[in-house]
């Protein structure tokens, strides 16, 4: 089986979205992206990996462009170090903790703090092994009340990264690169988003800021979201912080005296330095350059994936349709284009299938004869799909030989040999998620 024909594709769009929780959420089901496992729980369909895999792409190469390094840390963890941490029970009732047959007490994990320091200490001795960036993209648990579909889930999918220090200074420059390259991932898949002061809270440590996404309607689970409108300006305030009252939509921006407005707000990311609070409690140091011997400076750094996926979908769409952003970079949609056939004779199959070959046909998904699907119903899926490109081979093709490639910004007539470049021009080769390599 080669390329995306959608007679071999599964996707399980529905009418029916119970528990959904959410018009974004339902909006996903009902794409066929995602499918409900009970409260809290979701699966991914292939056309939702799609959009995941993409949008992983991007935050690990931002990651690998300030020197991360990836690993792996387990989910299923010892209560021994969450207890010399001081977080076994530190969250109240949203971790995960069980007891293995040999009566050991253990845990789902709902952050990685311990599980790093567990990794770094003992091989990590002195200030010439420092600075180290690790990050991974897996699971997390926490028993948190459902809502909201990918937003606030029991299972979850973060890109999680920590940064330990023998100084205040370093941990200060990689926390300042780890916020660039945030805002460089976000700003490549298209989120619109304000970076806000942040109380650290459970994580704890000084500094912390947030990325809060403007949403339209977050379904009763997010913060209110004053935000700067001005272009590139990233101000903004929410309602867990102290000042929040002083602002209003409206107003002018405190930063660059352009026009805020409120919404709801999806947090996105979160950057903290935590300082020794960890290393501290933990007992992780290092022999420093005059002798000495300190406790080392952490920083601990978030971003969701999951939560990214949705909020996205929620923040370009309308209730009726996704709409995936398309940047220079590209975008996440699920394909570049869909290809329509209207109509099922042999000439305008056979170009269909010609436009597909030339596209390369892996991130371009072909409504082929074998689907079943009325021309009516080609196009309301992939509209719903949020395919940023369709090419339209159907009357224009039989009148003139041209066929039709709607976007958002208007329909263009182009030969049947122009559509493969247009398409790659349009959506940006960057968004393949074969290309996983770092491009800055
Ligand atoms: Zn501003």
């Amino acid at each position: 089986m080669s390329g995306v024909r959608r007679s071999d594709l599964f996707l399980p769009a529905t009418r029916e979205t119970p528990g959904a929780g959410s018009e974004a959420a339902k909006l996903l089901v009902r794409a066929g992206l995602i499918r409900g496992f009970g409260s809290g729980l979701w699966a991914v369909t292939p056309a939702g990996q799609r959009v995941r895999a993409k949008l992983t792409d991007r935050v690990v190469a931002a990651m690998d462009s300030i020197g991360g390094q990836r690993v792996r840390l387990p989910g299923l963890q010892y209560a021994d170090r969450w207890r010399e941490s001081g977080r076994w029970g530190g969250f109240e009732g949203e971790m995960f903790t069980l007891e293995n047959r040999d009566g050991q007490a253990m845990c789902l994990a709902p952050s990685h703090e311990e599980g790093v320091v567990n990794l770094l200490d003992g091989p990590v001795r002195s200030h010439h092994d420092l600075p180290l960036l690790v990050y991974q993209v897996e699971s997390k648990f926490r028993d948190d009340h459902a809502r909201n579909g990918l937003v606030r889930t029991k299972e979850f999918t973060m890109k999680d990264a920590y940064s330990v220090h023998a100084d205040e200074a370093g941990l200060r420059e990689t926390y300042r690169e780890v916020r660039a390259a945030y805002e460089r991932a976000l700003d490549d898949v298209g989120l619109e988003y304000a970076i806000v002061e942040a109380d650290a809270g459970v994580m704890g440590g000084a500094t912390s800021e947030e990325f809060v996404a403007p949403v339209a309607d977050a379904g009763g689970d997010s913060d209110r979201l004053v935000y700067c409108t001005g272009a590139g300006c990233r101000f903004g305030v929410t309602d867990e912080h102290d000042g929040f009252d002083e602002y209003d939509a409206d107003d002018a921006c405190p930063e660059c005296g352009g026009s805020l407005a409120a919404s709801d707000g999806i947090e996105v990311g979160h950057v903290f330095q935590l300082g020794t609070r960890y290393s501290q409690a933990m007992d992780f140091t290092v022999d420093t350059a005059d002798g000495d011997e300190r406790s080392v400076e952490m920083g601990s750094y978030g971003l969701g994936v999951d939560r990214l996926l949705q909020t996205l979908g929620q923040q370009h769409g309308s209730p009726d349709n996704l709409a995936w952003p398309v940047t220079d970079w590209g975008s996440v949609a699920p394909y570049r284009a869909a290809i329509v056939p209207v109509g099922d004779d042999s000439e305008v199959l056979g170009v269909a299938e010609r436009i597909h070959d030339d596209c390369g046909r892996e991130d371009v998904l072909l409504y082929d004869e074998d689907a079943g699907l009325s021309v009516g119903e080609r196009f309301a899926e992939s509209g719903l799909l949020g395919i940023p490109a369709k090419v339209v081979v159907g009357n224009t093709y039989r009148e003139d030989g041209v066929v039709d490639v709607e976007t958002a910004s208007g329909t263009e007539k182009l030969a049947v040999d122009e559509v493969a470049a247009f398409v790659e021009r349009f959506a940006g080769s960057g968004s393949r998620a074969a290309d996983s390599g770092v491009s800055d």
